[in-house]
């Protein structure tokens, strides 16, 4: 079955959508975009994602064309449209095209929205019970990663490399500190149950479910402390696990195919991830 997908205000067929050879988010990755988790047919985290959207396309001169509450109207007429009910709502913006390549662009250039459904399986998704297996690597990204553009080639090698190397994914080192996951943001359990994850800042993408989980611990009385930490505290430490709006919270079960704990999937991640979807049920839009 063919989806309907959203482009520059119409709904279309996804094989009808069609975007120009000369769109600089082809051309130049000249985009920003966001994904929302979608569960039971709502939206997850949505005012977060649609916060950071305006965010990124205030640092790059992007220019939305609609408004964050006409995005949520699009967002939700295609989880109808669709019939969606698990799964996620990718939104990209473009700075848009003008008949040509050339790295300058005009004020008024048109921009070009593009949002579509996938379908799948968020919370009985098997990583929850496996937890994932990850490689450190070099982070070798530009300096503005709290910007979600779509330059996503480092993280497309990244992730290629590591199934190379049968893991799941990557963590990125720079100095020798861990800044984030390949797509998703990582944290470490010490021996006194403190979740430990780095502090926000250009190195490193806010992450919505991040956000979310700060707030959560907080209310649910687990400490957590930002601060930078090394790949060696990571293998030595009680629990590893990484958040993002499609995967909640998956458990980190080995990294450099050293086991982390007891090589299982840890109490501290396990109970981060049913509080966060309880709580995001209640609150989807
Ligand atoms: N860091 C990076 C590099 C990411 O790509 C993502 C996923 N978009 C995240 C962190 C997690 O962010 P969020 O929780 O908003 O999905």
């Amino acid at each position: 079955m063919e989806r309907t997908v959203y482009l520059n205000g119409e709904y279309v067929a996804e094989s009808k959508a069609h975007i120009s050879i000369f769109d600089r988010g082809f051309l130049f990755a000249d985009a920003v975009y966001e994904v929302t988790a979608v569960l039971n047919g709502k939206l997850i985290d949505n005012a977060g994602h649609l916060a950071r959207l305006e965010r990124s396309c205030k640092e790059l001169g992007l220019k939305l064309p609609v408004t964050g509450e006409e995005l949520t109207g699009i967002q939700k007429a295609l989880i109808e449209k669709n019939n969606l009910v698990e799964g996620g709502i990718y939104l990209q913006l473009t700075r848009g095209d003008e008949g040509d390549r050339d790295f300058s662009y005009s004020e008024d250039i048109k921009p070009t929205l593009v949002l579509f459904t996938q379908s799948r399986s968020l919370i009985d998704s098997p990583k929850k019970d496996t937890g994932i297996r990850v490689i450190s690597i070099d982070d070798i990204r530009w300096r503005r990663r709290d910007i979600k553009t779509t330059q996503l080639l480092p993280a497309c090698l990244a992730k290629h490399m590591a199934h190379a190397a049968n893991a799941d994914d990557v963590w990125l080192i720079e100095n020798g500190l861990v800044t984030e996951g390949g797509s998703s943001n990582a944290y470490i359990v010490t021996d006194d149950n403190t979740i430990v994850t780095r502090p926000l800042s250009n190195d490193i993408l806010h992450g919505i479910t991040r956000a979310s989980l700060m707030k959560l611990a907080d209310d649910f009385d687990f400490k957590i402390e930002e601060r930078h930490f090394t790949i060696e505290e990571a293998y030595a430490a009680k629990e590893a696990f990484i958040s993002s709006a499609t995967t909640f919270v998956w458990p980190v079960v080995a990294i450099d195919d050293k086991p982390i704990g007891n090589g299982k999937p840890g109490e501290v991640a396990l109970k981060l991830r049913e509080v966060y979807i309880n709580t995001a049920l209640e609150m989807a839009e």
